[in-house]
Order: C-alpha cells, then sequence, then structure tokens
C-alpha cells in the first residue's frame, strides 16, 4: 500500500475442539479446498505486501505443499508453528516480522473474508493506527451468572460483534503483545482478541469499520453447513 508495508498474519493452528472433528476446522474441506484456503486467496489477491502463516508443527509440510505453491501463494513468505492458545500464535507471527509498517491479524477459519473488506481495513489501519472489523448484533446478549440466572442485559444498540482482520501499526500491537505476555496464564485467558490487548496493554482506542455478516468464524459443525451455502452465494 504506496510506500507503507503491510504484513497480514493468518492464524490456522489450534485444534478447534468445538467442531468435534479429527481434522482442525481450519483444514476441513469447502467446496473442495480446505477452509483456511480461502482467507490466503483472499489476503494474495489484496494490496497486502507479506502473509505469515501459522499453523501447527504437523500442518506446516502440508500447508506448502497442498495450499501455498500448488495454488501460486507468492505473497507467503514464511509458514511457522503457532502455539497453545490463539494469543500463542499471534505473539509467535507477530515475532516473526522482521520489518513492516502495519499487520493484520486474521482467523484463518474466517473464508469469507472478501478482498475489499481488506482494502477497508488498510485504509482504516492507516487513518487509525488500529482498527477491527465488526458487525453490531443481532440478538439480545445476556450477562449470566455460573447459576444459570440472568445479571444484566447490556443496550443492543451498543454492541458489536468483532471479527477479523484486525489491523495495527507494527510496532504498537508488538509492544502490547510483549507486556502481555508477562501476565499470569489465568489473565491471559481472558483475552479473546488482539484488539483487547492492544486496548489493554496500551490504553489506545481501536476503531470499529463496519464488515459484514457472511464473515463467519467456522467453530461448530452447523457453521461448515452455512459456510457450503455462503460459498455459492458470494462472488470473491
Ligand atoms: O479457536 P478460535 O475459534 O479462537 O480460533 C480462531 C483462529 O485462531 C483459528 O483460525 C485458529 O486456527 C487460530 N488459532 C491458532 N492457534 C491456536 C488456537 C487458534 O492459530 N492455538
Amino acid at each position: 500500500m504506496g510506500n507503507k508495508k503491510v504484513t497480514a498474519i493468518v492464524l490456522a493452528a489450534g485444534k478447534g475442539n468445538r467442531m468435534n472433528t479429527s481434522v482442525a476446522k481450519q483444514f476441513l474441506m469447502l467446496g473442495g479446498k480446505p477452509v483456511v484456503y480461502y482467507a490466503l486467496k483472499a489476503m494474495e489477491d489484496s494490496s497486502v505486501d507479506e502473509i505469515i502463516l501459522v499453523t501447527g508443527r504437523d500442518q506446516k509440510d502440508y500447508c506448502r505443499d497442498h495450499i501455498v505453491k500448488p495454488y501460486h501463494m507468492n505473497k507467503v513468505t514464511q509458514i511457522i508453528e503457532g502455539g497453545k492458545e490463539r494469543y500463542d500464535s499471534v505473539y509467535r507471527g507477530l515475532l516473526s516480522i522482521c520489518e513492516t509498517d502495519y499487520v493484520l491479524i486474521h482467523d484463518g477459519a474466517r473464508p469469507f473474508i472478501t478482498k475489499e473488506q481488506i482494502e477497508n481495513i488498510i485504509h482504516g489501519v492507516i487513518e487509525y493506527n488500529a482498527c477491527i472489523l465488526g458487525v453490531p448484533v443481532k440478538e439480545t446478549i445476556k450477562m449470566v451468572a455460573s447459576n444459570g440466572y440472568i445479571t444484566s442485559t447490556p443496550d443492543r444498540n451498543k454492541l458489536w460483534a468483532a471479527q477479523t482482520p484486525q489491523a495495527f501499526a507494527y510496532e504498537a500491537i508488538k509492544k502490547a503483545y510483549t507486556i502481555f505476555w508477562q501476565e499470569s496464564d489465568n489473565t491471559k485467558a481472558a483475552i479473546t482478541d488482539d484488539a483487547m490487548v492492544y486496548e489493554a496493554y496500551l490504553g489506545n482506542s481501536v476503531k470499529v469499520i463496519a464488515g459484514d455478516y457472511s464473515n463467519i468464524k467456522i467453530t461448530t459443525p452447523e457453521d461448515l453447513v452455512a459456510a457450503e451455502v455462503l460459498l455459492n452465494t458470494i462472488t470473491f
């Protein structure tokens, strides 16, 4: 993007236990291709300069031989091993980058990210330094105690579901993750996205850019059924 370098970290490590399959969700077949292929392809076709693919130790060869090479994903400069939790994989991805201006962190389990949304998030990060894709929630969300009773109902008009890519100035997010890294495992466990790390450890604001409801994360078996339908309706 102009004279600024943009690097995408595509996350495809982890086992995805909520899927109940022996194959991790990011490698399940969707339209005859592994789920993670679609996010990589969208990044490859966008103005992103470089892609770091983070995956499991046992999936590195598979990714290289069955996705990156045959589909000519020339922007993938490294395929590295992820960690136990998502934030471990993100941190490893961040540390593997030599130099860049901006970084986009994307779940490989979100196959329906489009080139247009990627360009929106790149323009966003150049303007705001930190931004994520998100959509207004459709359902009423309840805070529920461990005994199953509702404790409160946040105002739905203020609730957005966070998606990826989440994009940041590189040095800032690396600094935030480095501070976060010193935390105990209990504190770390409460972190579920990158914006939380940025907000909590740098105290800076993150802008939300309206995304699309089709940018789903394949998490449970129903999502894969929905994904097969979406695949036939979306033009990438
Ligand atoms: O498990 P979850 O739905 O949070 O996973 C979101 C994304 O993070 C997926 O694309 C998954 O491959 C990735 N991930 C990872 N390393 C982990 C856990 C998840 O790269 N240890």
